[in-house]
Parts: C-alpha cells; sequence; structure tokens
C-alpha cells in the first residue's frame, strides 16, 4: 500500500513574486483586475500541478489569496466591519478591507502566532450579521477539479477564526452564530463537491487552551461533522503541540487530526485519542530551510505506529508551506544549497518520506535514503559550520554575564557627564529612506560606482541628518541608518555564519515579502561593522551621537535559523559579536549605544511551559552584548510595540539604561504596567506615531508628553517617535520633529 501524503498548504506569492507584482501593478492601476485574476489562476494551476505530478494525494486548494486567509474567512461568513458594508463590489471592498480607502483605516494586522507572516485581524462588532459566503472556495475546487484533482478544502476553522479576531467583549459571544455560518459552507460544499475533503485548520489549540474553548471546540465540531454527511473533516494544528484539543476530537467523528511532530514533539503523548482516525503527522517542517533527515523521520513514524496503525498515517509536511520560500532554482553555487530545501524540495521529500516508509525498498528509494544520510553527516561534520575559535571565546564568557554597576550607580554617573536637558529628545534610529538613497546601496552593489563614491555619499546623507538634527535642537542625535538596508541583513552581511540567498522570499503580509537570511554555522564578528559610520557621525556634532545596533534576539528571530544546536547558543554567538561591537564603539568615544530588540517578543513560545526558559536565554544575550559598556556608557534598548503586561519582569531583567517603546496611538493605557511594576530604569514612551504620514502640531505633542508624566516621574522619561522614520517622507518628519522638540521644551520652561 502507497502511504498516502498531504501538503497543509503551499506558497501563493509564486516563484518569481508573480502576485507580489501583479497585485502592486493592480493597485497602481497599470493593470486591470483581469489580469491580476489571470495571474493568480496560473499560479494556482502551476502550484496545484507540480504538487499533482510530484505525487501528493492531498492538495490544498483555497490555500490561495490575494491578501490573507483571515481576511477571506471574514469574507466567507460575512464578517464585514461596519464601515465597509456600504461598499458592494466585493472585489473593491476585499482591498479596501486590507489597505484602507479615502474613508476608512485597514483593517489591523498582527503576527501569525510565532510566525512572521501577519494576518488581517477580523473585526466583530455591532450590528454584524453572519452570512456564508462559499463562492470562492467552490470555484477554486472547480478550478482544480478541471485539472484532474479532487481538492482538500482549507478553512480556517472557528475556534481559531473568533480567538483571533477582535471585538468589544468575548469574541467567543458570537459562537452560535459564526457556527451557523459554517455549517451552511459546510452544505453549500457538500451540495458540489461530495466527499470532499476539508481541513480546519485551528492552531488556536497550541497555546494553552481555556476550559471554555475546549467545550466549544467540542459543539462546534460535533455540529460541523452532523451535518457533514460525506464530507470527511479534518482538524488541523501547527507550531506546537495541542494534545488538550486532540483528546476532545478523539471522542468526535472527525476523519482525521493533523499534528506538527517539528515544532510538537510533544504531540505524540496525546496519539492514543486518534485511534480510528486519519492521523495526518506533519514531519517535513513548513518553517525552516533545511533538508530533512529522513532517518529521523522514519524513526519519528515508527514511534507513531505503536498508537496509529500505518495505513491510518498520512505524511504531511509539519505547517502549511507559505512559510519557506519557494524553490532552491535560482540559488546557485553555495555549497550550502545542497542542504536546503524550500516549498518544491520539500514537496518531494514528503513523497520519499512516505515511500520510504510504506516499503519495500525499491532501488531508487535506497539510494535517496542513503544520499540523504550523507548529506546530513556531511552538514554536520562540515568545517563550514564549525569554527573552534567561536566556540571557545563564547564559552569563555560563562553564564550569566552582566555589566558594570548597578541601575541607580551608573544612572548618577549618566546624568552628570552627559547634562543633558530635563525630557530629553531623541529619535530611534533611521531618518527617511529616498530612492536616491537606495540607488546608491544599489550602485554600490552592483559595483556601478566605486567604494570611494559610496562613500561620500553615505557621509553627504549623515552630514544632512545631523544638521537637521541640530537645527530643530534634538538631545541625542542619531546617524540616520543611510547605509541599512535592513536592520539584520545589514549585520547579517558582514558577520560570518551567515548566508544570503538570491530568491529565499517568503510573505509577510499581502504583497509584502521578506528574504530571512540563513544563519548556517557559528557566528562571529570578523571586523567592526558600524564603527567607521558612527564615528563619522560623531567627529561632525558636539551633541552625543547615538550608536545603533540590531540585538542578538531580533537578528535570530528575524532569520532562518540552525538546527543543529539550540537557538539560544546561537544567541550568544551573535551576542558576543555584538559585545565586541559594543566594546569599539565605546573605544572611538561613543557615550549611548542603542541595541535594538524590535523582535524580542516575537521568540515566545507558544505554550507557558516554555516561557521561562526563553526568557531566561533571551535576557542573557542582551545582558551578554551589552556587557562590556562602562559605567558611563548609556545602553538603550528599542522595541515595536508597548503591550510589556506580560513580560516587564523580563524587561526589568535586561536593564538597559533606557527603553523607547512604542505608545503614540495606545497612549498610558498599556504604560501604567510600568508605574505598577515600580520600573526604575528610564523610558522612551513614542509620541509621534510613525506608521502614519500625519504631521502632530505641537498642541498634540503637549498633550502626549502631559499624559506620559501622569504615569512617569520626569526625570525617567525620553520624548521621541514611536520608532524608526525609515519609511515615513522627509516633508513629514521635518515639521514632526520640530513640534516634538518644541513641546518637549516647553515642560522644561
Ligand atoms: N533603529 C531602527 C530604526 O530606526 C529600529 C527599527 C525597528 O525597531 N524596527 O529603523
Ligand atoms: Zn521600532
Amino acid at each position: 500500500m502507497a502511504q498516502k501524503t498531504l501538503i497543509t498548504g503551499y506558497p501563493r506569492i509564486g516563484g518569481n513574486r508573480e502576485l507580489k507584482k501583479a497585485l502592486e501593478s493592480y493597485w497602481a492601476g497599470e493593470i486591470p483586475l483581469d489580469e491580476l485574476k489571470k495571474t493568480a489562476f496560473a499560479l494556482r494551476k502551476t502550484h496545484w500541478l507540480f504538487q499533482k505530478e510530484a505525487g501528493i494525494d492531498f492538495i490544498s486548494v483555497n490555500d490561495f489569496s490575494y491578501y490573507d486567509a483571515m481576511l477571506d474567512t471574514c469574507v466567507m461568513l460575512g464578517a464585514i466591519p461596519q464601515r465597509f458594508r456600504s461598499i458592494k463590489d466585493a472585489d473593491e471592498r476585499y482591498f479596501a478591507m486590507a489597505r484602507g480607502n479615502a474613508a476608512s483605516l485597514a483593517m489591523s494586522m498582527t503576527k501569525w502566532f510565532n510566525t512572521n507572516y501577519h494576518y488581517i485581524v477580523p473585526e466583530l462588532d455591532d450590528g454584524l450579521v453572519f452570512k456564508a459566503d462559499s463562492s470562492k472556495i467552490l470555484s477554486e475546487y472547480k478550478e482544480a477539479r478541471e485539472l484532474g484533482i479532487e481538492g482538500k478544502i482549507n478553512i480556517i476553522g472557528p475556534l481559531t477564526f473568533l480567538g483571533l479576531s477582535k471585538t468589544a467583549g468575548d469574541p467567543y459571544d458570537y459562537f452560535d452564530e459564526a457556527l451557523g455560518a459554517y455549517i451552511q459552507v459546510l452544505r453549500d460544499i457538500a451540495a458540489h463537491a461530495q466527499g470532499a475533503l476539508i481541513q480546519f485548520d485551528e492552531p488556536i489549540f497550541v497555546r494553552d487552551p481555556s476550559p471554555k474553548q475546549l467545550d466549544l471546540l467540542k459543539k462546534a465540531y460535533a455540529a460541523l461533522t452532523a451535518v457533514s454527511g460525506k464530507l470527511r473533516i479534518l482538524v488541523t494544528t501547527y507550531f506546537e503541540h495541542s494534545n488538550e484539543a486532540t483528546a476532545v476530537l478523539g471522542g468526535l467523528p472527525v476523519w482525521g487530526i493533523g499534528l506538527d511532530f517539528v515544532h510538537g514533539a510533544r504531540n505524540i503523548e496525546g496519539l492514543r485519542a486518534v485511534a480510528g482516525k486519519r492521523l495526518i503527522a506533519g514531519l517535513v517542517d513548513g518553517r525552516n530551510i533545511w533538508v530533512n533527515d529522513a532517518e529521523k523521520s522514519l524513526a519519528l513514524l515508527e514511534d507513531i505506529g505503536r498508537f496509529v496503525p500505518a495505513e491510518d498515517i498520512v505524511i504531511s509536511t509539519s505547517c502549511s508551506l507559505l512559510h519557506a520560500p519557494y524553490s532552491l532554482e535560482k540559488e546557485g553555487g553555495s555549497p550550502l544549497v545542497q542542504w536546503l530545501a524550500f516549498a518544491q524540495e520539500k514537496v518531494r521529500e514528503l513523497v520519499f518520506i512516505a515511500k520510504a516508509f510504506a516499503g519495500p525498498k525499491t532501488p531508487e528509494i535506497s539510494e535517496w535514503l542513503r544520499a540523504n544520510k550523507a548529506l546530513i553527516a556531511a552538514r554536520k561534520s562540515s568545517p563550514l559550520i564549525t569554527d573552534p575559535d567561536t566556540a571557545k571565546r563564547t564559552a569563555s564568557f560563562g553564564a550569566g554575564v552582566s555589566r558594570e554597576g548597578t541601575f541607580a550607580e551608573r544612572n548618577a554617573v549618566q546624568k552628570k557627564a552627559f547634562a543633558l536637558p530635563e525630557l530629553p529628545t531623541t529619535t530611534i534610529g533611521s531618518f527617511p529612506q529616498t530612492s536616491q538613497l537606495r540607488a546608491l546601496r544599489r550602485d554600490v552593489k552592483a559595483k556601478r560606482i566605486t567604494e570611494e563614491a559610496y562613500e561620500a555619499g553615505i557621509k553627504r546623507v549623515i552630514d544632512e541628518c545631523i544638521a537637521f538634527q541640530e537645527e530643530v535642537g534634538l538631545d541625542v542625535l542619531v546617524h540616520g541608518e543611510p547605509e541599512r538596508n535592513d536592520m539584520v541583513e545589514y549585520f547579517g552581511e558582514m558577520l560570518k555564519g551567515f548566508h544570503f540567498t538570491n530568491n529565499a522570499w517568503v510573505q509577510s503580509y499581502g504583497s509584502r515579502c521578506v528574504k530571512p537570511p540563513i544563519i548556517y554555522g557559528d557566528v562571529s564578528r570578523p571586523y567592526p561593522m558600524t564603527v567607521k559610520w558612527i564615528a563619522y557621525a560623531q567627529s561632525k556634532t558636539a551633541k552625543i551621537m547615538k550608536g545603533m545596533l540590531t540585538g542578538p534576539v531580533t537578528i535570530l528571530n528575524w532569520s532562518f535559523v540552525r538546527d543543529d544546536i539550540p537557538r539560544s547558543a546561537v544567541a550568544r554567538q551573535i551576542a558576543v559579536s555584538l559585545y565586541d561591537e559594543v566594546v569599539d564603539l565605546q573605544a572611538v568615544g561613543i557615550r549611548i549605544v542603542q541595541v535594538d530588540e524590535a523582535a524580542f517578543k516575537e521568540g515566545y513560545p507558544l505554550r507557558k511551559e516554555n516561557v521561562a526558559a526563553y526568557e531566561n536565554w533571551a535576557v542573557d544575550a542582551f545582558r551578554l552584548a551589552v556587557s562590556g559598556a562602562k559605567k558611563d556608557t548609556q545602553i538603550h534598548t528599542h522595541m515595536c510595540y508597548s503591550d510589556f503586561s506580560d513580560s516587564i519582569h523580563t524587561i526589568e531583567k535586561m536593564d538597559a539604561d533606557v527603553i523607547t517603546i512604542e505608545t503614540a496611538r495606545s497612549g498610558n493605557r498599556l504604560l501604567a504596567v510600568f508605574q505598577e511594576r515600580g520600573y526604575a530604569n528610564e523610558i522612551g514612551p513614542g509620541v509621534y506615531d510613525i506608521h502614519s504620514p500625519r504631521i502632530p502640531d505641537k498642541k498634540e505633542f503637549i498633550e502626549q508628553i502631559k499624559s506620559r508624566l501622569e504615569v512617569l516621574a520626569k526625570d525617567k522619561i525620553w520624548v521621541n517617535p514611536d520608532c524608526g522614520l525609515k519609511t515615513r517622507k522627509w516633508e513629514e518628519v521635518k515639521p514632526a520633529l520640530k513640534n516634538m522638540v518644541e513641546a518637549a521644551r516647553t515642560f522644561r520652561r
């Protein structure tokens, strides 16, 4: 018997980001909607046929989206926020919800669990009447059928949909109405696609579920299976174990349960409940890029086989391949490319693992297994990945390193030495990235201009940036980061152990894609990374120039990370590299260094049981990175959010002298936690919302600062924007910062 295979979901953006390009051309009015739709269909077709030809049994339909699957689910359920209900044209309304229009703000976006993919947050408001719309599902199902594919229909399940929604009260208050719409969708499908397999994604259950959620899970799938008729229902989770949900689903007549055994090893503990159902075993990592270790996967399958008979096991990806790049085709000659598997390669791996598990072993399979084993062994022992010096150096730091002096001691020294005014003003680092600036960086990369010409160009931008900051009277200056394309890539390109791909794009949201670096080996810093620019900038002003680094945890969380050593060990290696940079900056006279940890929170585990361990090593890595700072070197950190209710104790332990955060929109609501906690160090609560082109006037800044003073002591507050100004225009930034500085001054008098 051939072992069956299933792909949880497939990337939709296209091998050459065709969907991104088509969407953006359509939005710019350059192509008509029809052409966008044609491109979208061509992509679906290519992706389906690729999976079919590879031999996949269960191929997804409705994993395609023009923007996001949660947004599609809103449409499927008729959950249209009030402000968009009057738009009659469905396509126009869809993109208005995603991106806003002249009259209305877009729906908000947030990260999908612990990935860097952002989904559209459903809004359940008054007057909402759920109403099923199965048209997208049915039309994509039909398209696939015409290509000879009986698609597995992907739908985000009711518990996850509601659980991630925004509403005034408890989103599960909408349970009955939402369920009614889901039932209608099943009926619509049953009418057109008898016997279809429906995959309900319920990843919400990988976060410690409440008794109420489990109770509703039972209600929902009891009701859905009761009306499903010949349809087969599969409930899938990913990114962690979901044993509580597995236990509940075990008692219901669902056809199958899909579990992630890569990021949820503990799923094996709950398998008894799966007896009598299909187990969709997620073995090929959908969110990392390393070749699967077939021997390990087969051993895991043997383990699983103790609970579920082999004929009921379907071999699968750990989650949707949406989180993996498309294909290795364009990656060229680097020796590491053979260690990698992107979406297309993962599909093929899956088929091989299934064949190898089902046996008997043909020569083709034996050869594949042998080659895989050799490759895995070669990677482990490759001189490319291990660097004895790095190991020695990292070990020499020991555990729990910290810098000189307590906060109180450091603060006293710094206050005296810096003599900054009350409510000192600063910015978060980057200034507007103009098209000229991007062209400059592109030109030097393509060798169209010399290094010297490039350097002169960057220095001119730094000069202008400093001149402006002095003119408006900011207190602590920045160089503006003109030499940086991206806050992680910039450092990764100079550190050893990082690989940059040509085409490993992954969808981040809508049409936006990111190309995370791959950390394949031991990380070290061969030479200083920022000292030249920061020292130059400091030489141009008598004011204090802030050094600007990206922190170890953020570099880690925004990369594909090697899987042969713990993430904590990689974080330490990055931290040592940053340690050297901090020491070098200090040596050339830089007195404030900001170490950004924009992505600190993203790395949080989904299960509470793992949180303490993460916090420990993440805080340790940050502290190690700044541990070379002397008492009179002030360390700032920056985080791109303001909800610290669950992590304030961690922020305290990081012990930065100053933390800048994002509060212009949320105001004091989230800031109060610092007050309640009696947080001792200094804080720069953002007073300028940099995500909007709006230019706040002086009065508005005064209000913002006044309200911060209600919860924080005057001698602890800094005045700054929410985040870097990279995406803004100079025309916006100039007047806004001028108003900000003037507002701060009115409080000093
Ligand atoms: N220093 C960075 C900048 O200003 C910080 C960006 C971020 O936090 N995302 O661009
Ligand atoms: Zn930020």
